[in-house]
């Protein structure tokens, strides 16, 4: 672990970042929200985060994140649910995040609405051309958030990717822009851009970003899986 020192100066560090990348790209720090994935890392280091003034937290599995949802129950903490998600886990998920980003599947936005609690959905967009990776087909996207419009209690968000590791991360997170307008057609509010991690962030935030997911630049190493 290192000391709060070391971690209040990445978050310093990558805030910085944040807001040189925005005054390149002409826009507002205040558009983006920066959420520290504390995937694997105890609770005791997202209580420093709050410290810090960081109030939104990204976990993907959800074995890990409840307990330590729980334990943090008493700080004001957002969750954001980005990792892979089983229709029969979502309902369990929502009792303590209500912001899923990676919906890839029109059977989780059944399993999300039959919850019955209102929760804000990022539609996961697959940019490889491995249809093996998380995410939906670009050709499927329309079809997908379609499906959302027809759920009261979902909110559409917007869309969420992962840069592909063979591609430039600038030229892909151009794509996802224009993905978001072929959205944002049938669905205007759907505005949000999750995307930009550790490595990429800077071209996120280029390409409109407004959720950056980041890990390790953050965090520092991350433990291993428990
Ligand atoms: C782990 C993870 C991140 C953060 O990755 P870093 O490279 O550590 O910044 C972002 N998004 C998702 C979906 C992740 O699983």
């Amino acid at each position: 672990m290192d000391t709060p020192g070391e971690l209040a100066q990445r978050v310093e560090n990558v805030l910085g970042r944040v807001a040189d990348a925005c005054r390149d790209a002409d826009r507002r720090p205040d558009e983006v929200t920066v959420i520290a994935v504390t995937k694997f890392h105890p609770a005791s280091l997202i209580r420093q985060f709050v410290r810090l003034g960081i109030h939104h937290v990204g976990e993907n599995r959800h074995q890990d994140a409840a307990p330590k949802a729980a334990e943090l129950a008493d700080e004001p903490l957002t969750w954001h649910f980005v990792g892979q998600l089983q229709s029969n886990k979502a309902r369990a998920v929502l009792g303590y995040s209500r912001i899923i980003h990676s919906v890839d599947r029109s059977s989780l936005v059944s399993a999300l609405a039959k919850a019955d609690t209102p929760c804000e959905v990022f539609l996961e967009v697959n940019l490889t051309d491995d249809p093996a990776r998380g995410g939906v087909a670009p050709d499927a996207l329309e079809a997908l958030t379609e499906s959302v419009l027809e759920r009261p209690t979902l909110r559409l968000a917007g869309v969420m990717a992962v840069a592909p590791i063979d591609e430039v991360p600038r030229a892909a997170f151009a794509r996802l822009r224009l993905l978001s307008e072929r959205v944002r057609r049938i669905a205007p509010d759907a505005r949000a851009i999750s995307a930009g991690m550790s490595g990429d962030f800077p071209d996120a935030i280029a390409e409109g970003a407004t959720h950056l997911r980041i890990g390790t630049a953050i965090t520092g190493k991350r433990p291993l899986a428990p």
